[in-house]
């Protein structure tokens, strides 16, 4: 199917990955409108690292800058058993400057914010829950919730895991869940023991608590833990984290202790094995709807800004647009498999419970921890999406990412 240049693109979904995706094609020209689901924008208070190729995603779209000045730059990220003892310590700090770029933890609603107010126009209509599409050879048609209906010239789902374009496209989605459910929370506090800039994330026996600050005076942390999906929390779900961290070095129970109770969100964590098609003819997938990776490796958002800014480089080159499309998912799924695997992998170690097991991840951690694996991630993590970005971005605004962050 050959066909000109799209104009108006449709993108399901007002997430980290819709928004950037608007913005990467409103900047190289195109109509863009985004379809949200819920009323209003959802904050969702969680807290996000955004490693290095994630801020050099940012500042391609020129938001680095404004995002440095609320967000705390990384410089270690510590690795702990309950007990305290160190298992290991990555210097992300020095990523600045070997990529131009730090690695940040922000708050999710801070990102989403920055995003929402740099797209030109209101190309945002939210109450917009797409439930399927038709195309033929002129465009796409997605239809709503409501009744309603639109007109564009591609469609990319940048609805989530559970999104509806892909299951439009390919049939219900095969998710999987982990086997343990993360609860998030935000302490409106100070503590001596969480320097800015710090990551920690300590072990237990199927269990982990990971924290650090995503402002001043305000420190992100998630509980994780085995069990069965579908639960839900009443009252008291702060004193059943506490007697579950109970007697776990660090700050641990302080931060439990300051978090209102209300400031508590629960979840099932899932991914799925990488899927070999994103998309068919004039559509496509972005973020976790193509690829949901676990947040063990910290990649999922990062990973959805890389898409934006992939997809629309390929799709304002010359030529037919659905194959572009298809050029960037090749790309993309690349990218990101190898990601879903170890994300998977990382998840399934850290809900080891078996005391056998259990020491040999110690010995593992100890042993590989600062070597191998950090070498690993940086490469595949990291450099890679940093040798992407520093092809196409501007040297300018680059430049002012490595300043401010120094
Ligand atoms: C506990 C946890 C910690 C994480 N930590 C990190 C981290 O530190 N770093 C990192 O990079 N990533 C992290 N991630 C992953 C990251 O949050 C996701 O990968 C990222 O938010 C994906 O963005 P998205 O826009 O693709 O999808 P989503 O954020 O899921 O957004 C999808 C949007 O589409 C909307 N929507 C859904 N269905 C429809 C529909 N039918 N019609 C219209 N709209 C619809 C939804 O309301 C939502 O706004 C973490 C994830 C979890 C669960």
């Amino acid at each position: 199917m050959a066909i000109g240049r799209a104009r108006r693109i449709l993108i399901a979904g007002g997430g980290i990955g819709g928004l950037a995706a608007a913005l990467a094609l409103q900047r190289r020209g195109f109509e863009v409108v985004v379809f949200e689901r819920a009323q209003s924008l959802r904050d969702g208070g969680a807290g996000l690292h955004i490693w290095s190729n994630g801020v050099l995603a940012l500042d391609y779209l020129g938001l680095a800058e404004q995002v440095l000045q609320v967000a705390p730059v990384q410089q270690v990220a510590h690795f702990t058993n309950a007990r305290g003892d160190i298992l290991g310590a990555w210097p992300v700090g020095d990523f600045i400057e070997r990529y131009g770029a730090p690695t940040i933890a922000v708050e999710r609603s801070v990102l989403h914010g920055v995003l929402r107010d740099a797209l030109e126009g209101s190309p945002l209509r939210t109450d917009a829950q797409v439930v399927s599409f038709d195309q033929d050879a002129d465009g796409v048609t997605v239809h709503f919730a409501d009744g309603g209906s639109e007109r564009g010239d591609l469609l990319i789902g940048a609805d989530g895991i559970h999104g509806a374009v892909r299951d439009c496209l390919f049939g219900p989605a095969r998710n999987r869940f982990s086997g343990y459910i993360a609860w998030r929370g935000r302490a409106p506090m100070e503590h001596a023991d969480i320097p800015e800039g710090t990551f920690n994330a300590v072990f237990g026996p199927g269990t982990r608590f990971t924290y650090y600050d995503v402002a001043p005076g305000l420190v992100h942390w998630m509980s994780v833990a085995n069990g069965a999906p579908g639960g839900r929390d009443g009252a008291g779900v702060r004193d059943m984290l506490l007697r579950r961290h109970e007697g776990w070095a660090g700050p641990v129970a302080d931060i439990l202790r300051a978090t209102p109770e209300d400031w508590i969100l629960r979840g099932d964590v899932e991914g799925r094995k990488p899927e070999k098609q994103w998309g068919r003819d004039r559509v496509t997938l972005l973020g976790d709807a193509a690829h949901p990776i676990t947040f063990n490796i910290g990649q999922g958002a990062c990973q959805a800004l890389e898409d934006a800014l992939v997809l629309a480089e390929y799709l304002d080159q010359p030529g037919d647009p659905v194959a572009a499309l298809r050029r960037y998912e090749d790309e993309r799924r690349k990218r990101t498999a190898p990601l879903q695997r170890i994300a998977w992998m990382i998840g399934k170690m850290g809900a080891v419970e078996n005391p056998l097991l259990l020491k040999a991840r110690e010995a593992f951690m100890r042993k590989n921890w600062n070597t191998r694996a950090f070498q690993a991630a940086e490469k595949d993590q990291v450099a890679y999406g940093t040798r992407w970005a520093k092809k196409k971005a501007p040297a300018t605004s680059r430049e002012a990412v490595t300043d401010r962050a120094d």
